[in-house]
């Protein structure tokens, strides 16, 4: 059961100067702890303001008590005026609110309901003017119109899904580039999990939107596409710089790490991240935004050159990245 609270984050981060400075997320544990401290039973509004008036003392600590410093110090120092709020929807979908905080211009992606939305932008007094969507299935489309008759906000997607995205506006392709009020959108087509999936890279903020196509430690089930396709989709978006942040369409981390471990036990990295996503999901604390560099040393998916992989799975040495992921895709659907 994912917590109603919202977290917030800012794209205007700190560079990290060491395995223990402050995170986003650890500021969002800390806030979390002191508001159930403090009996605070309101949802909790996470964002660059907390951060900053967080002891550094006190975030050290922290990241030294959850052991996650080396995975948590991943956010870059860029100048850019989006904020990210995650919003759980559904079972254990994530809808991401943007709010460029210059004009006051606020979208959505991926949003599975519209309740859940509207509620979030009810509490900041907030239209919504955007609604962008990875891919056409009901839980990330769900809210399309509903939100579309209430704000009149235009619906983007592909333009190969121009039949199966409700209420659909506006068409991208591969390559175009979409500006959110200032912010460049570049259009990444993903195919794999669907055929016309793609994901929405805000390179000014460092952010990427993958929908189902890159989860933390796992991809997307390939519904519509090839293990070829879902291998170059992947490859293109972990070309992207380390310290970018992936959101992602589900929480599904703890339970894609016992498939990784299971298949990559002796992956030191991915064991401590894996402890790490366990210690969040206790405290219900979304484990999203994970990152390219941190997927890179993890997720098995990406990982089609590894060893112990290979070995475990049995997987011939003349397999090449492509066929070795639909060995790893089989493994994990019937896991
Ligand atoms: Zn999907």
């Amino acid at each position: 059961m994912l917590s109603k609270a919202c977290s917030l984050v800012a794209s205007s981060l700190p560079r990290c100067s060491s395995s223990a400075a402050p995170t986003i997320r650890e500021a969002a544990v800390v806030a979390a702890k002191r508001a159930q401290e403090n009996g605070l039973g309101k949802p909790l509004l996470y964002g660059i303001g907390t951060l900053l008036v967080m002891p550094l003392r006190t975030l050290h600590g922290v990241g030294r008590m959850f052991g996650a410093g080396r995975f948590l110090c991943n956010m870059t120092s860029v100048s850019s005026s989006l904020q990210i709020e995650l919003v759980p929807c559904l079972q254990d979908n994530y809808a991401y609110i943007l709010h460029d905080v210059d004009t006051g211009t606020v979208g959505v992606v991926d949003p599975s309901e519209a309740t859940p939305i509207i509620n979030a932008l009810e509490k900041r007094n907030q239209n919504l003017t955007y609604i962008l969507n990875t891919h056409h299935h009901y839980d990330h489309t769900g809210g399309n119109l509903e939100l579309k008759a209430k704000y009149g906000a235009k619906v983007i997607g592909s333009a190969k899904d121009r039949d199966r995205i409700p209420g659909i506006d506006i068409t991208l392709s591969e390559g175009d580039t979409w500006m959110f009020a200032g912010h460049q959108v570049l259009v990444m087509e993903t195919p794999g999990h669907t055929s016309g999936h793609v994901c929405y890279h805000f390179p000014g903020s460092g952010a990427i939107f993958t929908g189902d196509t890159l989860f933390s430690l796992s991809c997307g089930k390939l519904f519509e596409g090839t293990p070829q396709q879902m291998y170059s989709s992947l490859q293109k978006i972990i070309a992207l710089p380390d310290e970018t942040r992936v959101y992602c369409g589900h929480e599904y981390t703890l339970s894609n790490s016992k498939f990784a471990l299971s298949i990559e036990p002796g992956n030191k990295d991915l064991q401590e991240y894996a402890a790490n996503a366990a210690d969040l999901r206790k405290r219900n604390t979304p484990t999203v935004p994970t990152t390219i560099g941190r997927e890179k040393q993890c997720n098995p998916f990406l990982r089609t050159s590894s060893p112990e992989i290979k070995n475990t799975l049995s997987i011939p040495d003349h397999f090449d990245d492509a066929r070795v992921l639909e060995v790893v895709r089989r493994a994990k659907d019937n896991f």
